[in-house]
């Protein structure tokens, strides 16, 4: 595995870990399905819980440089990021 490849996936665990870790977060202790269900109901739910949450800047980055995550992440569902994507 190249250096770059290396630091890259270290940087990525780090950041994810630092959301993960942060036990203030919305979205800890409620039913991680709605965060990756296909229904509107859910996502919509999913995004209202992280509106509330402290480290949603910092999820919706992650996610919006990752785009294969899929599910709700700094309150934006997939579609979402595909259309922040589109418009850039
Ligand atoms: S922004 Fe949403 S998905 Fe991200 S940590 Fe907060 S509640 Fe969880």
């Amino acid at each position: 595995m190249r250096l770059q490849n290396v630091c890259q996936e270290y940087d990525m665990t780090t950041n994810l870990l630092t959301i993960l870790d942060r036990q203030d977060r919305s979205c800890l202790g409620t039913d991680p399905e709605v965060f990756v269900s296909d229904s509107l109901g859910d996502q919509n739910y999913a995004k209202l819980v992280c509106a509330e949450c402290p480290v949603v800047a910092a999820c919706l980055n992650y996610a919006l440089e990752r785009p294969s995550i899929v599910g709700v992440w700094g309150a934006t569902s997939y579609q979402d990021r595909r259309r922040m994507w589109r418009n850039g």
